[in-house]
């Protein structure tokens, strides 16, 4: 029955909430009329950019284009959420470091904003001020304004997604990635100190965002697997993040890609309200791990199956992450650019019949080493490359 297609032969279900309260009710673990679809990461393709003639890389700067390309994710695909960023490094450009923000290349492909500053802009931490006009600068008032612009045009329906980076990429930003981990061993205690003036921005920036009309605010910290340890973040991040989350009224949760599920656990003591993961992480593992504790989004595979894979294989993931209890079924992190509206549309109808395809129990056979798509039993993988 799974190989012949004809699972997707069911109703669609009854909608009877908006997209706003959609989203809210899978975060508190609330009734739905069927799962939302969307993420809190960057939802931008060339197609959309097309479509709304907003492109990369103008869009970073500039607030009414970012409202309406990000718009695209609801208007076009059909989302639940509309994610109003492109960029990771928005606030660190507000704190001064030099961003290349990309340029559309002969052949079509756009690159993506980058930083020339590798070692970041600051030695010591007696050096950090954060400007008076941190939220008047442009990059931060581009992510604003647009804020404030999708609010009053969709705020009562759809779901607002604000971003404001973690302290930990803060640091990777504004004092150098490398720095940051040989602090770790050299200087823990110079390293707290970073940390702890680098959370006030995240915390700034987040209470702005709420206050221009953010339904919800993600925060990525990227404390992935292959970087740090499970220990690193306990050390140095968890009571920072606790004071985070308690610092702030209104949902907030975590976007950190790469393997986590040996973390996972103390994000939920953390006590974030959703937390956005990758592929990487089997779906049904780490809903094991977080059950009721911590809403699970995500965990759709980017670099293979939305990018390049077929909608029949993008509507299996979406639907096995959906049966594991991924509360919001979408991308894993920021999308490829070149990832096509179809196999977006495809999560979305896989979302609206979800109610009607609880029968259909996959199998999936799950490798972390392996940079899936996944494979299911009894169906033949198609990814074209
Ligand atoms: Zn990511």
């Amino acid at each position: 029955m799974v190989n012949d297609g004809k699972i997707w032969d069911v109703e669609e279900a009854e909608e009877k909430l908006t997209p706003k309260e959609r989203v809210l009710a899978a975060l508190s673990g609330d009734k739905v009329d069927r799962p939302p679809a969307g993420s809190v990461t960057s939802l931008a393709t060339l197609e959309m950019m097309k479509a709304t003639n907003a492109w990369f890389p103008d869009v970073h700067l500039d607030g009414a284009k970012t409202a309406r390309l990000a718009a695209a994710a609801y208007e076009m695909a059909g989302f639940d959420t509309i994610v109003p960023y492109f960029s990771i490094l928005l606030e660190a450009a507000a704190m001064g470091l030099e961003v290349k923000w990309g340029k559309v290349m002969p052949n079509g492909d756009i690159t993506m904003p980058y930083t020339a500053q590798r070692e970041g802009i600051f030695k010591e931490p007696e050096e950090v001020r954060i400007p008076d006009d941190f939220l008047e600068r442009k990059p931060t008032k581009a992510l604003l304004d647009a804020v404030n612009l999708l609010k009053s045009k969709y705020g009562d329906k759809v779901a607002i997604v604000g971003k404001a980076m973690g302290p930990w990429t803060l640091s990777y930003h504004l004092i150098g990635t490398e720095n940051t981990l040989l602090l770790t061993k050299m200087n823990p205690k110079k390293l707290h100190k970073f940390i702890d003036i680098f959370k006030e921005i995240t915390i700034i920036f987040t209470k702005a965002l709420f206050k221009e009309g953010a339904t919800i605010v993600v925060i990525p910290d990227h404390t992935t697997g292959d970087m740090t340890s499970p220990n690193t973040y306990k050390e140095f991040l968890l009571e920072v993040h606790k004071d985070i989350i308690k610092r702030l009224k209104g949902p907030v949760g975590l976007h950190c890609c790469g393997l986590t599920l040996d973390r996972m656990q103390y994000f939920v003591e953390a006590g974030w309200n959703f937390y956005h993961f990758e592929s990487k992480n089997d779906a049904f593992k780490a809903v094991e791990i977080t059950r009721d504790k911590m809403a699970l989004f995500g965990n759709v595979n980017n670099t293979m199956t939305l990018a390049f894979g077929s909608p029949e294989q993008v509507r299996m993931e979406a639907l096995y992450a959906l049966q594991a209890g991924v509360k919001l079924v979408g991308p894993e992190c920021a999308i490829p650019t070149r990832v096509k509206l179809e196999n977006l549309r495809a999560i979305v109808e896989v979302a609206k019949k979800f109610p009607n395809l609880k029968d259909v129990k996959l199998k999936a056979q799950h490798n972390p080493n392996w940079t899936p798509p996944l494979k299911f039993e009894g169906v033949e993988l198609k990814v074209k490359l």
